[in-house]
């Protein structure tokens, strides 16, 4: 079946065609028919393109005001006889939206009904950057696609495994209580997707290993996935905590904050903007956001670009030991997103010289590793596999879309791991 897939941010619309099935599924061999984006939305040159496997990329410039308007334009595009990649919209059998927070309300994929949409809107208190934006794409596409299953992925639920003692924070309990303030983790799809082909790639069940999930890519997290569940990751109540990323701080003493707040005179706006926007590979070496301008300024002598490689491929190391306790031990470490999948320079900065781990990198295997395919990296003898698996959020959806439509969606939450209430 054709699944649409979407993922709305505040001013983009990103898109794929999938075709999947149960079937094609277990056989991996589920394939992308077309992917593309509507960026700009809200302003005069709003950017649609479409990318179709073997063609040139197509793109329209035109005024896009909302996000009703960019998914009717999406779908137009689609439709189109000659760029497009379907005959009508009624080929698409069923649309997945990726949802950003699903709080502890939603610990697997679900069918949108109106108890979820009200279950979707009230996670908005916990990620009104976010969930906003999802809703909106959502309801639009209800809207143009009435006729349709519309199915919502979490990017939270795959953490929802987690034992209370890695998501509850040293606060005042009542704050659990009153306001869910608790770890709940992102990048759950990439996470899972990469593990899932992890174990794929070293012939075992994945119920048999301890993997550690690295994604880098703007944003950046890890994951400790024990046997399929996650059981620790690195991104908290936010997406703002764990590792160092292109312009978010990750971890830092909170005292920090109301110290800088009086000392600076910030109001919370900026006290935001400057976790989130100016700090990061971008507030340490003032050069770029972008590991490809760090790598090159680093290359060309500059301190503070090399000091911010410095601290983000520390970060991963601290984890990737903080996890190897956690789990008592791991098979594999996987690298994912745009900095993991494509810089063999990070990868060794993050596991060389982990022996004593049983982690052996194979620096050429590193170096020379193909773009693009899931690969091992480590010594052939290496008691723990590194890898390196393209993430593909965007086939998790769909995928996730046939199983709750086949009514084979398993929950992640595990049973006894609910925090005293
Ligand atoms: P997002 O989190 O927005 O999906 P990506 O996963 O695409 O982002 O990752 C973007 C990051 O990947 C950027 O920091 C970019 O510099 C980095 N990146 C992409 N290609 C390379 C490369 N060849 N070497 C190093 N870093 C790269």
């Amino acid at each position: 079946m054709k699944i649409l897939v979407l993922n709305c941010g505040s001013s983009s619309v990103k898109f794929q065609v999938i075709e999947t099935s149960v079937e094609m599924i277990q056989a991996n061999a589920d394939r992308t028919l077309a992917r593309g984006a509507v960026e700009k939305i809200g302003l005069s040159d709003s950017r649609l393109s479409l990318d179709v496997p073997g063609r040139k990329t197509y793109q329209e410039i035109s005024e896009i005001l909302e996000h009703r308007t960019a998914v009717e334009r999406v779908l137009r595009v689609l439709c189109h006889p000659e760029h497009g990649v379907i005959a009508s919209t009624s080929e698409i059998e069923a649309v997945g939206h990726r949802v950003v927070h699903g709080g502890e309300k939603f610990a697997s994929s679900v069918l949108v009904t109106p108890e979820v949409e009200a279950g979707i809107e009230e996670c908005v208190v916990l990620a009104p950057l976010h969930n906003p934006h999802n809703l909106r794409g959502l309801h639009a596409a209800q809207q143009l696609l009435p006729n349709v299953p519309h199915v919502a992925v979490f990017d939270t639920a795959f953490h929802q495994s987690m034992p209370p003692r890695a998501f509850i924070y040293g606060l005042p309990y009542e704050l659990y209580r009153r306001h869910g303030i608790r770890r709940y983790g992102f990048h759950g799809t990439s996470h899972r997707f990469v593990a899932i082909h992890t174990a794929r790639l070293l012939g075992k069940p994945l119920e048999e290993v301890k993997i550690v999930t690295c994604h880098l890519g703007n944003g950046c997290s890890m994951a400790a996935v024990d046997r399929g569940h996650s059981v620790d990751t690195s991104m908290g109540f936010t997406p703002l905590e764990g590792l160092l990323m292109g312009t978010r701080a990750g971890d830092l003493d909170p005292a920090v904050l109301p110290w800088v707040m009086a000392m600076e005179e910030l109001t919370l706006a900026q006290l935001n903007a400057m976790l989130n926007k100016h700090s990061g590979l971008y507030g340490v070496s003032g050069v770029s956001s972008d590991m490809r301008e760090i790598l090159d300024a680093r290359a060309k002598g500059n301190a503070r670009a090399d000091l911010a490689f410095q601290i983000f491929c520390y970060r991963v190391r601290k984890y990737l030991g903080a996890y190897a306790a956690a789990m008592e031990g791991i098979d594999a470490v996987t690298f994912t997103g745009g900095i993991g999948e494509n810089s063999p320079d990070v990868r060794e900065a993050c596991v060389g010289g982990l022996e004593f781990l049983g982690i052996e990198l194979d620096t050429q295997a590193n170096r020379t590793a193909p773009r693009g395919e899931g690969v091992l990296i480590s010594r052939p003898g290496s008691r723990v596999a590194v890898a390196i698996i393209p993430t593909n959020e965007e086939r998790v959806i769909a995928r996730d879309t046939v199983r709750v439509l086949a009514g084979i969606m398993p929950s992640f939450a595990v049973p006894g791991n609910e925090a005293p209430r």
